[in-house]
């Protein structure tokens, strides 16, 4: 029998434009699927698509203005598609935001993806019918407050919808009480609106980082405030350059009179306390009967990170790993759910990922957490085996 005969075609749902759903989409594409791209937003890009930060609307990026790629571009392409400075552009090799944004675009064009999104749809709920076992996708038409309602059936639905958007705060005492100005980064854009403002960094990562060393050049004090006991090496520098920087522990108190009382019991009056905390996941539109469980820091079980054992492979998810964000592992999960979907791979049985989501979760509660480089030498390891079989 030859092997194509077995591989089937489906009618697949992505949920998101941004580079995960983008890439799905065109491996699914590749695979012979038929595929519909549902994206809130006006335009592609997901976090790449800078969106000022509204107090009335939520906005979907976090993105702020001087953002420029951590990672250099050879690392953020996908393969096929090489991320080459282009004359008249940001030729920087770490660019800018916007020079992402339109890499995306220019793959959206060249893999026909562009015209399979459906822009200004917001998905607002997915969930299996029990008769049939099909997905059913309702989603609203976001350009009008009264926008129509669309039901579609699909044969899989494969969510893409990121998880940098939603605000985790932290609880701290007094919190409620402190009436001065308390923001998330995921609003910050420009440091212009604190002016001469005293403020308070809470958290140390790399947003939290790169923003309290922005705000120092307009601030009148910049204070930043991080778990650990003692100055991280990463601020050592900067606090020795800027004495109106100034590093404490974590936060203890805050007072209705406006003070922020820190665990080293130093403390100041604060105008603005910017919470650089991250986000949670969240996927308020799904509707699995129980099946997956959503916390702020985890969702499962999903096996390697992308099929919920029980409702694999109809149902899948790309980009969820928090730790690290490698745009080709990204779309080797694509490629994995397209040939799953298609019958070119197959999936151990419910039972088995089971039992493999259970041994991770079990090594994990036993030892030390791996570190970012063996995670990385593992999902290369994943990522060149596929390839190997994607070639062979
Ligand atoms: C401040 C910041 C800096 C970052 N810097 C880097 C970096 O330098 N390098 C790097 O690799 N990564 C970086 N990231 C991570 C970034 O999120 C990823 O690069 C990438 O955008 C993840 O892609 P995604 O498609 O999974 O999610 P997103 O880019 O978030 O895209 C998700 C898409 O889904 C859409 N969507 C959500 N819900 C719905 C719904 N209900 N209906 C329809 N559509 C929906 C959204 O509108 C969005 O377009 C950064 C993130 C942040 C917040």
């Amino acid at each position: 029998m030859a092997f194509d005969s077995v591989l089937s075609s489906k009618h697949v749902c992505v949920v998101g434009a941004g580079p995960t759903g983008l890439v799905s989409a065109r491996e699914l594409l590749r695979e012979g699927h038929s595929v519909v791209v549902l994206e809130q937003n006006h335009d592609l890009g997901g976090q790449w698509l800078y969106q000022a930060a509204s107090a009335t609307a939520t906005v979907h990026s976090s993105v702020y203005a001087s953002l420029r790629l951590n990672a250099p571009r050879i690392y953020m392409e996908f393969t096929d598609f090489m991320f080459t400075p282009v004359e008249g552009r940001d030729t920087r090799n770490f660019p800018g935001h916007r020079e992402l944004f339109l890499y995306l675009k220019d793959f959206a064009r060249c893999f026909g993806l562009t015209e399979l999104i459906r822009l200004n749809t917001e998905v607002v709920h997915v969930g299996m019918a029990a008769e049939t076992g099909k997905w059913i996708v309702r989603s609203r038409d976001r350009r009008t407050d009264d926008g129509e309602f669309m039901e579609e059936i699909f044969d899989a639905v494969v969510i893409a919808t990121g998880h940098f958007s939603l605000p985790r705060l932290p609880k701290i005492r007094g919190m409620e009480e402190w009436k001065r100005k308390q923001l998330h980064s995921h609003v910050y854009r420009v440091p212009e609106p604190f002016q001469d403002e005293v403020v308070v960094v809470v958290g140390g990562s790399l947003s939290g980082s790169e923003i309290a060393l922005e705000l120092v050049h307009v601030a009148k004090e910049v204070h930043i405030s991080t778990k650990h006991s003692e100055i991280p090496q990463k601020f050592v520098k900067p606090v020795a350059k800027y004495a109106h920087l100034l590093w404490h522990q974590q936060i203890e108190l805050l007072c209705e009179d406006g003070t922020v009382l820190f665990a080293d019991g130093s403390s100041v009056v604060a105008d603005t306390i910017l919470y650089c905390t991250g986000y949670s996941y969240s996927f308020p539109f799904l509707d699995t009967k129980g099946v997956i469980h959503v916390d702020e820091n985890r969702i499962g079980p999903l096996y390697e990170h992308t099929f919920p054992p029980s409702l694999a492979p109809s149902l899948s998810f790309v980009g969820i790993p928090n730790k690290f964000i490698i745009f080709r592992f990204f779309e080797s999960q694509g490629r994995w759910i397209a040939q799953v979907l298609s019958g070119k791979r197959k999936l151990p049985s419910a039972d088995e990922m089971m039992k493999a989501i259970e041994e991770v979760e079990r090594h994990q509660e036993l030892e030390e957490p791996k570190n970012f480089i063996q995670v990385i030498a593992e999902l290369l390891e994943v990522m060149a085996s596929l390839q190997v079989s994607n070639n062979s």
